[in-house]
């Protein structure tokens, strides 16, 4: 009846309101973690393709929230990048990253290289984003090549290319760049060469079927193959099993990511297991 078709459209608009009440909740509670020091960068090793050896890690933000725990980035970083936080949190992470960068690499004998994630929404077009990079990077005397800068296909599209000549200065200070997820956007190869791409990480959603799916080892043999010819090394990302992890080094691949051999963890065990012994 009409009288119940109300009711429901009233439960809708109730229900909307909540949400954006906790979304406004949620952003000012952001806020707080920047001044109170609530995040924390998680470190997910990167493994040689043997298996033994930890070239590279890959740094994750976790939020240490006072009364919900540990919160992963899927649930605070699209809310930030829609309020223009994203700028706040990623100068927070490239700091936090170039420090625990340097800490590794005094550690150990073999240069640890850490990769960090960016969203297209934190570098601006003004050129800040790129400055404070290169100066942040200067300050803490930043060995050449530990940084990996992991970009998403979008944030090549930019039209007016702004966005590529900021990641050529960048590579050009001997910070290296890497497409995250690939595969899933548009995937101009014309991006690889370039921008004198370092690592292309081939998206967890290929090597999930790549078991069951032969279409998938083709296509990542494709991609494995190309990567190779322009000289870029390749990282399987979200390998969660064996058989997973080696097939892909029948097909080659570089570097493996995933369950299979750690999740992320905390910065202090990272040392402990993989930066100060370097044995596994
Ligand atoms: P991503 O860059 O694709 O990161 C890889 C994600 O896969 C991480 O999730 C990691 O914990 C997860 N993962 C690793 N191995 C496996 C596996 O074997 N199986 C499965 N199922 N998952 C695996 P996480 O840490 O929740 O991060 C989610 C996303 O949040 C990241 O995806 C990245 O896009 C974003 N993110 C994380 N840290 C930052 C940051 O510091 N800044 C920005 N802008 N984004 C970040
Ligand atoms: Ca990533
Ligand atoms: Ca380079
Ligand atoms: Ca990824």
């Amino acid at each position: 009846s009409k009288h119940k078709g109300r009711n429901r459209y009233e439960f809708f608009t109730y229900a909307m309101e909540e949400q954006a009440i906790e979304k406004r909740r949620l952003i000012e509670q952001i806020h707080t973690a920047l001044k109170k020091n609530q995040f924390e960068l998680y470190y997910q090793p990167i493994f040689s393709i043997n298996g033994t050896s930890v070239p590279k890690a890959e740094a994750l933000i976790r939020w240490n929230h006072p009364e919900r725990g540990l919160i992963g980035p899927n649930e605070f970083i699209p809310i930030a990048e829609k309020n223009g936080l994203i700028s706040d949190i990623g100068q927070w992470v490239k700091l936090q990253a170039i420090k625990d960068t340097v800490q590794f690499n005094l550690l150990c004998e073999t240069p640890i290289q850490i990769s960090v994630n960016t969203s297209p929404l934190e570098i601006d077009r003004a050129g800040n984003w790129v400055n404070e990079w290169l100066e942040a990077s200067e300050q803490y005397k930043l060995p050449a090549h530990t940084i990996l800068i992991e970009v998403t296909e979008n944030t090549l599209m930019d039209p007016d290319s702004l966005i590529q000549s900021q990641l050529k200065r960048l590579n050009a200070k001997n910070i290296d760049i890497a497409i995250d997820d690939f595969g899933v956007g548009y995937s101009s190869l014309a991006y690889l060469q370039r921008l004198d791409i370092d690592i292309l990480k081939i998206d967890h959603s290929f090597i999930r079927d790549i078991e069951t799916n032969e279409n998938s080892i083709a296509l990542i043999k494709a991609i494995i193959t190309m990567a190779h010819n322009l000289g870029v090394k390749v990282v399987a990302e979200g390998v969660e099993t064996q058989h997973q992890y080696l097939l892909l080094k029948q097909l080659a691949c570089d570097y493996i990511q995933g369950y299979v051999f750690s999740k992320p963890i905390t910065k202090q065990s990272f040392i402990e297991k993989y930066v100060k012994s370097k044995v596994l």
